[in-house]
């Protein structure tokens, strides 16, 4: 843990580190002294490949981004060209718009060296590194996850640990880049001190009112995402955990005039229109719990801890911990002790057209809160980078309809 008597560090000068904008220009900085660019996907073990100086870049994340500041379009109709229905995730496609235009939305991008995914998160990682190995012939290495009731179960870890090691047997092979333990431990250092302030910050909301804001975490995921690893990604948490502590303790709320709501938010963020959860601040409503803050990043094994002296394990546990590779039961769970910790008023399921691991189960979870909690849900469908049909009056109006529920359940 940092210690204590230290200050943390200034936080506007590590937003300023770590924004997407620097995160392109960290990029560019890596090709240009050499270090091979891999392209990778969500839940492949990232410190792995920072211990190993082998810049990672994630296109799930390049669509993220390129759709929030509504740059997504070119890289869509690259993908339309392609042949490319409407009807494939729309990460996919822009993520591989961006590699056939090779360029991101802040500019060109590099030719990529190797690649790696994994089945884990879903399937259609597969087709799509696939399309990128066709594309670049570039070598490209497929972890594989079967899916399974209890990812850390010691055969299955063991099995992952395996993957591991011949993902840093192919990096070795095609990079000439060898892994160091203690670079490695010392990753793995860095990323368990990210996951617990984030950790401890999704824990702050449970105070009420909650002084965290949905809109602002779906931004301050991003470092989880690209610089994990680092130690200034470590910092960034450190620092970030004080300053909502601090409003913590000075009663503050995102929430205007007062947190009268408190809610759940189902799925990835609308990237194209985050205004959508300003709406709901608007309306003094407050996100408090969310699957994809909560069970996607982090330390996610039995101790919510990570252990540098066994990197590899301790990997492998975070890892195989996938809410998408796991049983519909266990959504459940994790939904139910929510509404109790965090004291929820309301969900909200974001049915998205992109996504169906994440939709899936969604009518029998709503079904399950209405019957064991009896709380109002409201679902609306729409895609996470595609804005294509979005209509935010619309959604607005929802909105309205669904607060006035809220207001008179809680009368009730
Ligand atoms: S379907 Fe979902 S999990 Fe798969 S690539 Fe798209 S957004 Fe990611």
């Amino acid at each position: 843990m940092q210690d204590a008597s230290t200050t943390p560090p200034d936080l506007k000068s590590m937003v300023k580190k770590l924004s997407a904008g620097a995160s392109y220009r960290r990029m560019l900085a890596a090709s240009e002294q050499g270090r091979p660019i891999c392209v990778a996907s969500a839940a492949v073990p990232v410190e792995v490949l920072y211990a190993m100086d082998v810049y990672p870049v994630f296109p799930e994340s390049l669509a993220a981004i390129a759709a929030g500041i509504r740059k997504a379009d070119e890289f869509f109709e690259a993908a339309r060209e392609r042949g490319f229905s409407n009807s494939v995730c729309s990460y996919t496609r822009c993520g591989l718009g961006i590699a056939w235009t090779q360029k991101s939305a802040f500019g060109p991008i590099p030719e990529p060296d190797l690649f790696i995914t994994d089945v884990s998160v879903c399937c259609l990682h597969v087709t799509w590194w696939a399309y990128l190995e066709e594309h670049f012939k570039k070598p490209t290495f497929y972890m594989d996850m079967p899916a399974t009731d209890d990812p850390w179960d010691p055969e299955y870890v063991a099995y992952y640990e395996e993957q591991i090691r011949a993902m840093v047997g192919f990096i070795e092979e095609h990079t000439g880049c060898r892994l160091h333990m203690d670079r490695l431990k010392e990753a793995v250092s860095n990323s368990d001190l990210a996951g617990l302030y984030w950790k401890k910050i999704l824990e702050l909301r449970r105070h009420k009112p909650s002084p965290v804001s949905f809109r602002n975490l779906a931004g301050e995921i991003l470092p989880l995402v690209t610089a994990l690893g680092e130690k200034d990604c470590a910092d960034f948490y450190w620092a970030l955990y004080e300053a909502y502590k601090q409003q913590a303790a000075q009663g503050y709320s995102p929430a205007q005039g007062g947190e009268r709501f408190r809610l759940i938010w189902n799925g990835i963020p609308i990237w194209h229109h985050l205004q959508v959860i300003n709406y709901f601040e608007e309306k003094g409503a407050n996100f408090v719990w969310e699957p994809y803050t909560a069970l996607s990043w982090g330390n996610k094994t039995p101790t919510g801890r990570l252990d540098p002296e066994e990197p590899f394990r301790t990997l492998a546990q975070k890892y195989t911990n996938i809410l998408t590779n796991m049983p519909l039961h266990r959504r459940f769970q994790y939904f139910d002790q929510a509404i109790r910790d965090y004291q929820v008023d309301g969900l909200v399921m974001f049915s998205n057209r992109s996504c169906r691991p994440q939709s899936i189960g969604q009518d029998e979870v709503v079904e399950m809160v209405r019957e064991i909690h009896g709380l109002p849900v409201l679902i609306f469908e729409g895609d996470q980078a595609d804005a294509e049909g979005f209509s935010l009056q619309e959604a607005k109006t929802r909105i309205d309809g669904f607060l006035e529920i809220l207001q008179s359940s809680k009368r009730g």
